[in-house]
């Protein structure tokens, strides 16, 4: 069965739950063993002191290690990825920064693609920075061996540890080619030090791009994006395989960054209608950007639906082998600059002016001055990031009123 066939019931058995038909919220900090023997045998597998017998479910021993609003929504996820494990948090940070802690260490080298989500930029460039850890930052285009060469010159390509990605890239869908990506880590990779390759799915979803088809080990989501997809919580997720989400499950463990019951429940709610949702928005997005295309007020549409006729060679393969849809993020260049843009945004009637993305109700925001006020200026022209850009996030509404809205504000400009 497919994962939309399953988001109702998967992991969920009603019989422990009174016969519940929803998973209740399992709003507890600890669970009672029935005998200490058994309390024994959790800490045992919990803590990896023994291993866990085949089929063994480990028990429920703490809300801090486990909890069944988060072990379900876990099982869940992994069906869109086709993951063997998933390891949730309380924010899309908390998974990336958990995720990097977890697979660097002093010394080390991370390779990373420009742009990435701002907060992940300053992550790396301050905190890691603090803590010794070296990164070189990559544009969509450079080709592999150009990286190659940029890694060998740094003098650190026995340190490469860790290659991190976001594609396509916020807010202008810049494509990073994942399979590019997962050679590099190929030839750095040693027995002794292997490389881990994680990519920000965020932008796609788990409906729209599967990381771990193309050779990733790690896909991570702001899940607050399209898995809530209201607007109305935070949460994030590291999927991959058993051994790497173990690690992270570990640390998670020892950070306390989990998500609580509400959150895992609001998410479960949320993925009931992801695949409709989702559908529905890159839908409405076809729409919306073929309309801006054709307006006389936008300069340039930055939509991934427009690739197969109006990209380059490059983009045009790694579209048809990464994305299943041109998704639903829209950026475009009015004419003129942040004079216009700020009329544009500031006389919208439905579409509500706010960052963030993802969600059932369509937003807009001006990446320039807002998300990505802090790109360095040096990359701000070379990333498209200009004073005429703006972004949007089509939502579930009628396309025709979306489109209308756009319409009235674009006259005003
Ligand atoms: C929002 C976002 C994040 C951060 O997620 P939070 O849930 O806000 O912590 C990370 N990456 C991308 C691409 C995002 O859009």
């Amino acid at each position: 069965m497919r994962p939309e066939s399953l988001m109702m019931s998967h992991g969920y058995k009603p019989s422990l739950s009174e016969g519940a038909i929803k998973c209740p919220i399992f709003q507890t900090s600890t669970f009672v063993f029935n005998k200490a023997e058994e309390g024994k045998r959790f800490f045992e597998v919990a803590y990896g002191i023994k291993e866990k017998e085949k089929g063994e479910e480990l028990g429920l021993i703490y809300s801090r290690l486990n909890n069944p609003d988060l072990e379900i929504l876990e099982n869940r996820l992994c069906l869109w990825d086709e993951a063997d494990d998933c390891a949730v948090f309380e924010s899309g940070m908390s998974a990336i920064s958990t995720a990097m802690l977890e697979f660097l260490a002093p010394g080390d080298l991370l390779l990373f693609s420009r742009p990435v989500y701002g907060g992940t930029d300053h992550f790396i460039n301050h905190f890691l920075k603090k803590m010794q850890i070296h990164s070189i930052g990559f544009l969509a285009g450079e080709t592999k061996e150009q990286i190659i060469n940029r890694i060998n010159e740094s003098g650190l390509a026995d340190k490469l540890a860790m290659i991190h990605i976001e594609t396509p890239a916020n807010p202008t869908n810049a494509l990073i080619d994942i399979e590019m990506c997962a050679e590099i880590k190929n030839h750095f990779s040693t027995e002794s030090k292997p490389v881990v390759l994680s990519v920000d799915n965020t932008y796609m979803g788990p409906i729209w791009q599967h990381p771990l088809k193309h050779g990733a080990d790690l896909v991570l989501y702001s899940a607050t994006k399209y898995i809530g997809g209201h607007s109305d919580v935070i949460a994030g997720a590291c999927l991959g395989s058993f051994a790497l989400i173990g690690r992270i499950k570990g640390l998670r463990t020892f950070l306390g960054n989990m998500c609580g019951p509400w959150t895992g429940w609001l998410l479960m709610r949320s993925l009931e209608t992801l695949k409709v949702r989702m559908d529905q928005q890159a839908t409405n997005a076809i729409e919306v950007a073929n309309f801006l295309k054709n307006h006389p007020k936008v300069e340039r549409v930055y939509y991934l639906g427009h690739i197969p006729e109006s990209g380059t060679d490059v983009e045009k393969e790694i579209y048809a082998r990464q994305c299943t849809t041109g998704g639903a993020m829209i950026s475009f260049d009015v004419i003129g600059g942040e004079k216009e843009a700020f009329t544009f945004l500031n006389n919208l009637k439905l579409i509500k002016l706010a960052v963030s993305l993802g969600s059932t109700e369509s937003l807009a925001e001006h990446p320039a001055t807002m998300t990505h006020v802090d790109v360095a200026a040096e990359f701000k022209a070379a990333l498209n990031i200009t004073d005429k850009l703006v972004r949007l996030s089509v939502g579930v509404e009628y396309h025709g009123d979306i489109i209308s809205d756009i319409s009235q504000a674009l006259d005003l400009m």
